[in-house]
């Protein structure tokens, strides 16, 4: 091996431990903010408020309006607000919809961001924003979105239901899994992922039996924030494109579809790329990650099946067509006879072949 490598560190502080969110004010302090717009979801507005209330008067307003893959005119509403309440920042509460709504904010304002996740989604440890308009999903990378800021606080996540819990730590360790061997994996990216895969396969079983169980909720938002980190830094390949294309033209869940697509993408990719199948094989101890996941999934109760999920019949030559229209980097050449092949197993949810 010639180790030939380009690594990219970014900036950007990370707190992480069961309390953390008592540092939130510190933390904002020491970054100099005094008027931070609270972001969240609806259903998350109550948290968002709370870890909020100890900033006082460092809050320039509650803007619980994040929706799922940050339509345009949500989008363009939160920049208003952010404007006209005089913000010199945003505190992102919550998934990857609160941040992706922070980074539609500091895209066009140059808003730094704190982000405090709930989730295992990592979008806290990316560049990388998005935004859905009738045509779909458009997602670039500027650096002025990534958070200046992230707490990690395990405590956050228990109210993260079991079946959320399982799909969006799946969600999670598919990063690590297409890190693994992107085109511009970097050996610091190769030992995130894999510690990253190996930390949420153990702990996703324990989350799932006791959503209160601390350690396992640690365990895993730490390997969440590792994959989050291996997705800034490296390229994504077919599975992300794939889930990218269902989600923006079916509206489908995000973290189930990719628990439910995952398995059938490792089985045609993992041939073609041995540096990766082995890390997956030492970080999940399974000869076959593929099946190692799918069954790890099924058992624990995911959908495994993209129809049951909500992706009609009908739109497989739609996805056929958006998935071989942008040329990307895959280990595996990807046909349409392969792409078919692999949507009737994930469509009907059988194990990969
Ligand atoms: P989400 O943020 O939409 O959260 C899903 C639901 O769970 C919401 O209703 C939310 O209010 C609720 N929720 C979140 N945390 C909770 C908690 N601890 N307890 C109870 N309920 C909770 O979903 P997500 O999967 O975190 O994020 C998905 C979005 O993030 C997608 O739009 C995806 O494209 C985007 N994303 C972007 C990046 C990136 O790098 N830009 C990376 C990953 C995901």
């Amino acid at each position: 091996m010639t180790r030939d490598f380009v690594h990219e560190s970014r900036p950007g502080r990370v707190v992480f431990g069961v309390g953390a969110r008592d540092r939130l004010t510190d933390e904002v302090e020491r970054l100099g903010l005094k008027r931070l717009l609270v972001v969240s979801t609806p259903p998350q507005a109550g948290l968002a408020a709370a870890l909020a209330k100890p900033l006082g008067e460092r809050v320039a307003g509650l803007h619980p309006h994040a929706e799922m893959h940050v339509p345009v005119a949500t989008a363009a509403a939160a920049v208003d607000r952010a404007r006209d309440s005089g913000a010199d920042g945003c505190l992102a509460v919550g998934g990857g919809s609160a941040v992706g709504l922070a980074k539609a904010i500091a895209k066009e304002t140059g808003l730094p961001i704190v982000a405090v996740p709930t989730t295992y989604a990592g979008s806290e440890m990316t560049s990388v924003w998005g935004l859905t308009d009738s045509l779909g999903k458009t997602t670039g990378r500027d650096p002025r979105v990534l958070p200046a800021l992230v707490i990690y606080d395990p405590s956050l996540t228990v109210t993260l239901p079991a079946a959320m819990s399982l799909t969006s730590g799946i969600n999670a360790l598919a990063h690590s899994a297409e890190a693994l061997y992107a085109p511009d994996a970097s050996p610091i990216t190769t030992l995130m992922a894999a510690e990253s895969v190996r930390a949420l396969a153990s702990a996703l079983p324990r989350v799932v039996a006791a959503t209160d169980d601390l350690g396992a909720r640690a365990d895993a938002l730490y390997g969440a924030w590792l994959a989050g980190s291996a997705l800034g830094a490296t390229t994504m390949s077919l599975h992300h494109k794939l889930c990218h294309v269902l989600g923006g033209a079916f509206d489908l869940p995000h973290a189930e579809i990719h628990t439910a697509v995952l398995p059938h993408v490792l089985a045609v990719n993992l041939a073609a790329a041995p540096q990766a199948l082995t890390a997956l094989q030492k970080a999940l101890d399974a000869e076959d990650p593929a099946a190692h996941l799918y069954s790890l999934a099924r058992n624990l109760g995911a959908e495994m099946s993209l129809a049951r999920l909500g992706m009609p019949q009908a739109g497989v030559d739609t996805v056929v067509t958006r998935v071989l229209a942008a040329p990307y980097a895959n280990p595996a050449p990807v046909t349409e006879t392969t792409l078919r092949r692999l949507l009737t197993s994930a469509m009907a949810g059988t194990p990969p072949p």
